[in-house]
């Protein structure tokens, strides 16, 4: 994820600890749903003991928090020397007070995956009933004193694309010290395969996400956004996680996301460097019709603060 500096170097080198096997709700967009496979702690942490590894971000297939050995992965990662924690979580078990103030003793942040600030989209898009549980998560991460570990992950669907202003202007309003905003664009893969239209247009999605991303610049709040084509994102290019990652010598996309599709627009292109493309999985469902190329100097754009 993102590199924030030398203090934070550790985010940029931590490993990815699959360790969930369970979910406490069901997203229509969910790209990796849970398949109830248990991993061991002590297996793992053997592991990562071998590789030297001291950062590590807790994720998975599901909920990391929704089975019962949270505390017992964390215990195990810390006697193999892991230092640093990231957590990847929809906060509905962080309702639970002290449940999250234990958790924010070791967490360094906390990406959140929140679909929704309206209670009625909330619960179409996870098909809970579940989203004041969840903003009790949010608002006790701030009681905890972490509300600068959090990052919200919003990820951009059909059910949610005309919010995104709204939503931008909710989280500033509400969580103004939060490290930042990912925005990121639904994958058509997993669950969202059964769900016909939750992959909305780059063009339709283009002008609420540069509202959005505009708001949170005027709040002197950092925002990203993943897995748009820079052509979709004209005059707003520096927010582009993979720009970002173009900036900054690494791979554009990250390892395990799926490589660009060839597009005609895309090989005359100048920003192609920096650019995710159009994934093959988004041009199943709407063509490449939408992509523009360019002849803009990648070196003329500004990186926003991230
Ligand atoms: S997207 Fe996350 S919270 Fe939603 S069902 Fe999948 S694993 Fe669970
Ligand atoms: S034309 Fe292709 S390479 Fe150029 S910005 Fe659009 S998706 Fe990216």
């Amino acid at each position: 994820m993102a590199n924030c500096g030398q203090k934070n170097k550790w985010i940029s080198e931590q490993a990815c600890v699959s360790m969930a096997h369970t979910c406490n709700l069901y997203c229509l967009y969910c790209h990796n749903p849970p398949d109830g496979k248990r991993q061991d702690p002590l297996k793992t942490a053997a592991l990562i003991k071998t590789a030297g590894v001291k950062a590590v971000s807790l994720e998975g297939g599901g909920e990391p928090t929704a089975g019962t050995d949270f505390f017992n992965w964390i215990k195990a990662l810390k006697a193999a020397g892991v230092k640093n924690f990231m957590l990847s979580t929809n906060a509905v078990a962080l309702s639970d007070r002290a449940f999250c103030r234990k958790a924010a003793a070791d967490i360094d942040f906390f990406t959140v995956n929140f679909p929704s600030h309206r209670a009625e989209i909330y619960a179409k898009v996870t098909r809970s009933i579940k989203f004041q549980m969840a903003l009790k998560g949010l608002a006790n991460i701030k009681a905890a004193g972490a509300e600068e570990k959090l990052r919200f992950f919003h990820i951009i669907s059909s059910e949610n694309y005309r919010q995104l202003p709204e939503f931008a202007l909710w989280t500033a309003a509400n969580f103004p010290r939060a490290a930042f905003v990912n925005f990121t664009f639904v994958r058509n893969k997993g669950r969202a395969l059964k769900a016909p239209g939750i992959v909305p247009r780059y063009t339709q999605v283009s002008p609420f996400i540069k509202l959005a991303l505009a708001n949170l610049k005027l709040k002197g709040r950092k925002a990203v956004v993943q897995n748009m084509p820079l052509c979709a994102l004209e005059k707003f290019e520096g927010f582009s996680f993979e720009f970002q990652r173009w900036r900054r010598g690494d791979r554009v996309l990250e390892d395990g996301i799926a490589p660009k599709a060839r597009r005609p627009a895309c090989s005359r292109c100048s920003l192609k460097p920096a650019c995710c493309g159009a994934r093959p999985d988004y041009l199943k469902v709407h063509g490449g019709g939408e992509l523009k190329a360019s002849q803009k100097d990648l070196f003329s754009i500004t990186p926003e603060r991230f």
